[in-house]
């Protein structure tokens, strides 16, 4: 195709981008609200969480994140991702725990200040998942620290994540003294 055909099809052409669906958004941001007011009774401010990935496949990470993308935006309600164990309530932690990877969840539970949540996110870190067995892994998070709350799926969408953490704050594992 010629280029001077190329930009005029890319011109009259609608971008390939999913429309906007507001049924999703709504229920979201309905999910996000009540985490908002669940965090702030809890704790007096934001969430902050620290993701920590000991083994995953990274299909666990792609949802996670999309939390922050611009279509869901769930900054807007308080819930923060944090740069260092230190500044985090949460520990959400995705994947089978490696051998590998086993010394850097203790190390990063140990760094997070007290009191503190762990959440286990997937089917991987309940119980190794897709990966249970192998040579190359523990287990699941439980095996080498002690989980509050698992969310299932494979992997869990947003929505399925709001959930988990909605039942870490209003659910009776409470804030933890550990
Ligand atoms: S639970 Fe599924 S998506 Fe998440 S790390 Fe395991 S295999 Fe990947």
């Amino acid at each position: 195709m010629s280029m001077p055909r190329l930009l005029l099809e890319a011109v009259l052409k609608h971008p390939l981008t999913e429309p906007v669906t507001r049924a999703v958004d709504g229920e979201l941001a309905a999910l996000a609200g009540r985490l908002e007011v669940a965090a702030r009774k809890q704790l007096g401010r934001s969430l902050s969480i620290r993701h920590v990935d000991v083994g995953s496949c990274n299909g666990c990470e792609l949802e996670i994140h999309a939390l922050s993308n611009a279509f869901y935006d769930l900054e807007r309600f308080g819930l923060r991702f944090v740069a260092s164990p230190r500044h985090a309530d949460v520990l959400l932690v995705t994947g089978v725990v490696t051998h590998n990877l086993r010394e850097a969840l203790e190390r990063t539970f140990v760094a997070t200040p007290a009191p503190k949540w762990v959440v286990a996110v997937g089917g991987c870190a309940l119980d190794g998942g897709v990966f249970k067995g192998s040579y190359a892994c523990v287990g699941g998070v439980e095996a080498v620290v002690g989980v509050d709350v698992h969310i299932p799926g494979c992997p869990p969408n947003p929505a399925a994540l709001l959930r988990g953490l909605l039942a870490l704050l209003e659910g009776p594992a409470g804030k933890r003294g550990a």
